[in-house]
């Protein structure tokens, strides 16, 4: 189980930063938060990245990055 991402529905807007490290701090600071967006404008791709922090937000009935993911480019699930 894990996180799974859609990078291409992915806006960049970097809502889940804030959710995840609000998760593991309760403050809204991206420094704190598992899941990394990097924007290259230039190619015009996005990439997330998730480190090792990332707990899946067992205690939440859905992770807060995925509650917060307004457009549905995070999911909870089994990676294949
Ligand atoms: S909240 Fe969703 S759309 Fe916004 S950067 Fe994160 S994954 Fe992408
Ligand atoms: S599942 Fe929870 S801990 Fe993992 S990146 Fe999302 S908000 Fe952060």
């Amino acid at each position: 189980m894990g996180l799974l991402i859609d990078s291409d529905v992915c806006n960049g807007c970097r809502i889940c930063e804030l959710a995840c490290s609000f998760h593991h701090r309760g403050v809204f600071a991206p420094d704190h938060s598992s899941v990394k967006v990097f924007s290259d404008y230039r190619e015009g791709k996005i990439q997330l990245i998730v480190d090792g922090t990332c707990d899946l937000c067992p205690k939440d009935p859905q992770p807060m990055c995925v509650q917060y993911c307004v457009i549905g480019a995070l999911k909870k699930g089994a990676k294949e």
